[in-house]
């Protein structure tokens, strides 16, 4: 059975691991990036490169979008919709839901919009995965193509969605990323050296608490949770570490503890 033709737009280090991925796939895949020659490699791999966005929207029937934030991708579009009318744009850049919603609405035929869950090396690998959510009948259609990037997760049919779930997603990432900045501040300030730490204690840990997510409270009440927080804030304190970042998860907390805790700051919670 042939192999549906697809067009990537947008070269950049995602951009680039999806078109390889395509290709590799043995798709013919068309490419445009707005400095061509990040596509050289591709195009002598097989890829063919267009000369502008309309040639390579003109080009496969399903268009992949990935470029910087939606702007971009507007500005990218600007004077291509008219040929993009009737072709399916699956729309790979990060954004907002209204962001999504209001692409959906610019797009004269199929649109999905999807959120990479992975980093560039990781697209075609086993922990890749990626949201969808937009038009159904057209996911199912490319449902084979687009697993190819990653496994597949189809949210419904509001476009906005996957952005939404991605950003959920990527809120945890970032919260623990954050939590481990000041983390390896406090253990420096007790003289440890962070990347040891990091590897023999940090990481460990981390990877433990993921088996608790949905049991956050079960065996640790939040009561209990929240003098922990308080002495992290205590210590961070008389450590000379910066304990805004904790501070700002009062509100989460007081969620935790429940709707008695509301309008409490941290300190009237510690004492209640
Ligand atoms: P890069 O910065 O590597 O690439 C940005 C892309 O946008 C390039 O193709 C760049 O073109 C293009 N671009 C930027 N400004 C313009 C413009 N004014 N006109 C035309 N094209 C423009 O980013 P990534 O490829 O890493 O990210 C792309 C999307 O993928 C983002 O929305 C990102 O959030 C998302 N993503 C990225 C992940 C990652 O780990 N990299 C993970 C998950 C999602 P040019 O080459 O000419 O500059």
């Amino acid at each position: 059975m042939s192999k549906t033709d697809v067009t990537v737009l947008g070269l950049g280090s995602m951009g680039h691991a999806l078109a390889a991925a395509f290709l590799a796939n043995g798709h013919r895949v068309t490419v445009w990036n707005r400095t061509p020659g990040k596509g050289d490699d591709l195009v002598a791999q097989g890829a063919i490169r267009a000369q502008g966005p309309k040639e390579a929207v003109q080009a496969s029937p399903v268009v992949v979008a990935c470029v910087l934030d939606y702007p971009t991708l507007h500005g990218v579009l600007d004077g291509s919709w008219d040929a993009l009318a009737g072709r399916t744009l699956i729309n790979l850049t990060n954004g907002t839901p209204a962001q999504a919603r209001e692409t959906a609405k610019l797009h004269d035929g199929e649109y999905v919009d999807g959120g990479i869950m992975a980093v560039p090396p990781m697209i075609g690998g086993p922990s890749a995965f990626v949201l969808y959510s937009g038009s159904r009948a057209a996911f199912e259609r490319y449902e084979d193509i687009l697993g190819e990037l990653g496994a597949t997760h189809f949210l419904g049919e509001d476009a906005g969605m996957a952005a939404l779930i991605d950003l959920a997603l990527l809120s945890g990432m970032y919260g623990m990323f954050g939590g481990v900045a000041h983390s390896v501040a406090l253990a420096a300030s007790g003289g440890l050296d962070p990347a040891e730490f990091t590897t023999s204690l940090l990481a460990p840990w981390l990877v433990a608490m993921t088996g608790v997510l949905n049991s956050i409270t079960d065996d640790s009440p939040a009561d209990m949770q929240v003098i922990a927080f308080g002495n992290i804030v205590a210590a961070s304190n008389d450590q000379g570490v910066d304990p805004e970042l904790l501070s700002h998860l009062t509100t989460p907390f007081r969620q935790m503890i429940g709707p008695d805790a509301a309008g409490l700051t941290l300190e009237e919670m510690l004492n209640r």
